[in-house]
């Protein structure tokens, strides 16, 4: 039953890697038990047949446990052969400002992202609303040990009901609306499928630094999505926060999930290595026809190795004046170092192409 739907999505779909690489032989090599929990993590690609990944880990050890499976759809996502060997290197992203490729970029929306889970849970779609609310609550423990620290202060902004925390709906869409905020999670059905956005809103928060600028957000499609996010032409800014505050977390007990190979553990395939996005929001009015249309500039940034992405993120239109969201596509098998030089490069190339296109 589970591999006839398969091989029909299979047929119907064949860029959908949780069915491309579904082997009948080796899911009937395993025990009832491993049977049931594969059968969880690949729900949501048969759920949603035009995904592209079509699987969530519900625990950190499924990428060991299913390895067989899951290395085979992890390697072809993210283009990888040989040895698999993930280590962090956050170079020196010095050199990089934006201000050398056009000083109009002097002031660009930059923000950089990373996905972190803890050893010691299940990952978000294996979690009961328990264990939600229990991270949580580990989590705003952590906030407020680290009101004194430098860079850190701020405050925690809870949408748990009843939470001393909790933020109005006002607040909330506003934040969302200032990108701050990750939007209402139940209404992704590649997340809900997975389990994922089980439980909204409880569990769910951000917490926020004194100036603003690095976010953590708890409890959406991994455990936390850790960002620093301001205006600016340094990259080396964004890139060394981000580095430093990360350092300041671990030091407060906080033990990430990692595996020699795919690195950071994240739920989502597509995110294992790094875990890291890192984004700027960028004007091409020429390249999108003045933001009617992404599919020719998708197409285009993708030769770069760049993805693209609406003005409100992923599963967005672009906004006003063509502003669209550049982000390096490798998470994997490359160095934090390597994502920060690829998005100054990238930036360049598409600025290039942007303006060559309005020569006479
Ligand atoms: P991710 O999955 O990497 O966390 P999403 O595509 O879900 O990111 O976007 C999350 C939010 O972050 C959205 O509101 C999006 O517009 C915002 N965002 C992403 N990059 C930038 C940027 N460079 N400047 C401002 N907002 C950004
Ligand atoms: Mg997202």
């Amino acid at each position: 039953m589970l591999t006839e739907q398969i091989r029909r999505i299979r047929q119907s779909h064949p860029d959908n890697l949780m069915a491309r690489h579904f082997d009948p032989a080796y899911f009937a090599s395993l025990c009832p038990a491993h049977q049931k929990r594969l059968q969880r993590l690949i729900l949501t690609g048969i759920e949603n047949p035009e995904s592209i990944m079509g699987a969530y880990a519900m625990h950190p050890e499924d990428y060991d446990l299913f390895q067989p499976y899951l290395d085979k759809m992890i390697r072809d996502y993210h283009n990888v052969e040989g040895e698999l060997k993930q280590v962090s290197d956050w170079g020196s992203a010095g050199q990089f400002d934006l201000r050398k490729i056009d000083a109009g970029l002097a002031d660009s929306s930059m923000r950089v992202r990373v996905g972190r889970n803890l050893a010691d849970l299940p990952l978000p779609g294996g979690m009961n609303k328990g264990d939600r609310l229990l991270f949580e609550q580990r989590m705003i423990t952590v906030f407020l040990g680290l009101a004194d620290a430098p860079g850190f202060g701020g405050r925690y902004l809870s949408l748990t009901p009843g939470s001393p925390y909790q933020i109005g709906e006002e607040q909330y869409q506003r934040l969302v609306a200032e990108h701050k905020m990750f939007k209402n999670m139940g209404i992704d059905p590649y997340l809900s499928a997975a389990g994922i956005s089980s439980d909204w809103p409880y569990g769910r928060g951000m917490y926020e630094s004194a100036d603003g600028q690095l976010i953590v957000w708890v409890g959406e499609e991994d455990h936390l999505r850790i960002m620093v996010m301001k205006r600016c032409s340094l990259l080396s800014d964004i890139f060394d926060r981000l580095r430093v505050s990360l350092d300041v977390l671990e030091r407060q007990g906080l033990c990430f999930a990692r595996s020699p190979s795919y690195g950071y553990v994240t739920s989502c395939p597509t995110n294992l290595g790094t875990g890291m996005r890192a984004s700027l929001h960028l004007q091409l009015p020429k390249l999108t026809e003045n933001g009617t249309t992404l599919g020719p500039l998708k197409q285009l940034a993708g030769t770069l190795g760049l993805s693209v992405r609406g003005a409100g993120g992923e599963h967005t239109d672009a906004g006003a004046g063509g502003l669209v969201d550049i982000s390096p596509s490798a998470r994997l098998k490359v160095t934090e170092g390597e994502i920060c030089r690829h998005l100054y490069e990238g930036i360049a190339a598409l600025r290039k192409l942007e303006q060559n296109l309005q020569a006479p």
